[in-house]
């Protein structure tokens, strides 16, 4: 059926400035890592996308290696835009980044010139867009020089090819080198993206949010529920069709459903109770707590735990009360 977005879509979703720049992000952005692949259905996927849009999330979060199998996201997402969004494309933000291990050889990953404007094109063309609106370095890269890669992001902006630069997972000193190159070049970075929720806070513990201060950058967050173990699908049982079941009883980034990971949810999940929320949600309202957090950038695998989670944004204050007993349970 022909689609035709929600009246509604601006009538409840905040939008927040990234950083010092002109453009305003929704506080809860959809990334499609997961669910968005090859391997699953796609209708699953564009029941999603479209109840993102309905709810006023204009922000989607792609990368080349996105599947499986890489690439197939991008393929999904070109499928969904052609049908169904491209009439709204002056409302969508849409990003895609570069860095990781995408074709064989050694113009295939990391941060050279090369790749990065090579797969910029390739993810151009499986999106079927025309530009980018973000384009990002997705992860440092320690051999080649720092002036290199951001000046293929400055080409990539000044060619066409995307609008904003973006880069992710840097340090806290690699981020202040960038920025600085980037601002030389006369693209200002606009916003970083790192993984930040309650289990694994880096980006407080290392300083990035000062040198987010510093540079004027924003800043979006991935993983703030910890890939689904930030909410209460995990304190019974691993339950079929989540993505500890499906991929082999694993996650990335050092994630684990551990007895001990499950005991601060479930003590967690308590308080989310008191305040009226969700586990999800209160997670989610509590990295956007940080004045420096642009926006919150969630994954999902059905759309009910889209608009579960855009109810976050009800309750968004913490009392000094409930950020202690937090910290106390985290620091257990
Ligand atoms: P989350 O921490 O939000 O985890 C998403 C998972 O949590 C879903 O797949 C689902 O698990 C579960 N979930 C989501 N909402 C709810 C809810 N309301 N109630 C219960 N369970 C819920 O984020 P991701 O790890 O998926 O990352 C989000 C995005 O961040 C990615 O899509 C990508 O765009 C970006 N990213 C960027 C990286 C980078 O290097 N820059 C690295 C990783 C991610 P289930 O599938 O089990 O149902």
């Amino acid at each position: 059926m022909l689609y035709k977005a929600a009246d509604t879509r601006y009538d409840t979703m905040t939008y927040r400035r990234s950083g010092n720049s002109g453009l305003k992000l929704p506080a809860i952005s959809l990334g499609i890592w997961y669910n968005f692949g090859g391997v699953d259905p796609i209708e699953n996927s564009r029941t999603m996308l479209r109840t993102a849009f309905d709810l006023g999330i204009t922000h989607i979060d792609i990368a080349n290696n996105y599947g499986p199998p890489p690439g197939s996201a991008e393929e999904t997402f070109a499928r969904v835009y052609q049908d169904d969004l491209h009439p709204y494309r002056d409302e969508l933000i849409i990003s895609n980044k570069a860095g990781y291990y995408m074709w064989p050889g050694p113009y295939g990953e990391w941060g050279s010139r090369k790749y990065l404007v090579a797969s910029c094109d390739q993810s151009l063309k499986r999106t079927g867009l025309d530009y980018f609106d973000i384009f990002y370095s997705h992860r440092p890269d320690p051999d080649t020089p720092m002036e290199e890669t951001m000046a293929a992001l400055d080409f990539i902006v000044r060619s066409g090819r995307a609008l904003y630069a973006g880069i992710s997972s840097y340090s806290p000193s690699k981020t202040r080198k960038a920025a600085e190159i980037l601002r030389e070049l006369g693209t200002p970075c606009l916003i970083h993206q790192p993984r930040y929720n309650m289990f694994d806070r880096w980006i407080e513990e290392r300083g990035l949010v000062d040198a987010l201060d510093e540079t004027g950058m924003g800043c979006i967050c991935f993983s703030p529920l910890a890939q689904g173990l930030l909410t209460n699908k995990y304190i019974d049982q691993i339950p079929e069709g989540s993505r500890v079941d499906k991929y082999d009883n694993s996650l990335h980034w050092g994630d684990e459903v551990t007895d001990e990971a499950i005991a601060k949810v479930r003590k967690l999940n308590k308080i989310a109770q008191e305040r009226g929320q969700s586990m999800a949600q209160m997670a989610i309202a509590w990295t956007l707590r940080l004045p420096q957090m642009t926006s919150a950038l969630v994954g999902a695998s059905r759309p009910s735990q889209i608009e579960d989670s855009v109810k976050a944004l009800d309750n968004l204050e913490f009392s000094d009360e409930e950020l202690a007993a937090i910290e106390a349970i985290l620091a257990e």
